[in-house]
């Protein structure tokens, strides 16, 4: 069984690993920034609320991602495992992460670090095209990820569930070096 969390700033290319690894597992990759673009492009109640933090690079209110996440782990796929990727990206998201995953009897979460140095991906970030990946937008998501989601990295460390994986890599190099990290 593998449930997985990526934790990394934005650009270490969480978002590519994760789809090629929840691929070879068969299980679902589970991308909180994807179900909210989504959203927003079919301006659902959810997209509408979401969008102008998401276009700013603030992060969406804890209630909303939180409500999603749920919703997502209980439907009938995620029993086998998944890969959460976005979430959590704050300690408060990540005490209701706990505690959701022992109510549903789905704990045993492990959680990779992707890191890569900042100048590495705003590079990645300003050619990969999307809305919110305009420079401004950039730094700030990347200040967001330095005061908010960083801390997360210890909090995992001290909950003995962190695994680490060099982001500054050939994408191939990664998805090998995760390989060996989640079967070691
Ligand atoms: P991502 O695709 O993971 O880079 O997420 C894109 C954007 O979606 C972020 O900049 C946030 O605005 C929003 N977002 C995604 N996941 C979360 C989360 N766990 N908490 C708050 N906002 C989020």
């Amino acid at each position: 069984m593998t449930r997985l969390i990526f934790l990394g700033p934005p650009g270490a290319g969480k978002g590519t690993q994760a789809q090629t690894l929840a691929g070879h597992l068969n299980i679902p990759h589970i991308s909180t920034g994807e179900i909210l673009r989504q959203a927003m492009k079919e301006q659902t109640h959810l997209g509408i609320k979401a969008q102008n933090y998401v276009n700013s690079g603030e992060l969406v209110p804890d209630q909303l991602v939180q409500d999603l996440v749920q919703e997502r782990l209980k439907q009938p796929d995620a029993e086998n495992g998944w890969i959460l990727d976005g979430f959590p990206r704050k300690v408060t998201q990540a005490a209701f992460l706990e505690e959701l995953l022992e109510r549903i009897h789905q704990s045993g979460e492990r959680v990779v670090n992707l890191d890569a140095p900042d100048d590495v991906v705003v590079e990645r970030l300003l050619t990969r095209g999307r809305k919110d990946d305009t420079e401004e937008v950039i730094r700030r998501r990347l200040e967001v990820y330095r005061a908010e989601t960083e801390p997360l990295i210890d909090y995992y460390r001290d909950r003995q569930k962190l695994l680490t994986v060099n982001g500054n890599q050939s994408q191939e190099d990664v998805t090998s070096e995760l390989q060996q990290v989640i079967t070691s």
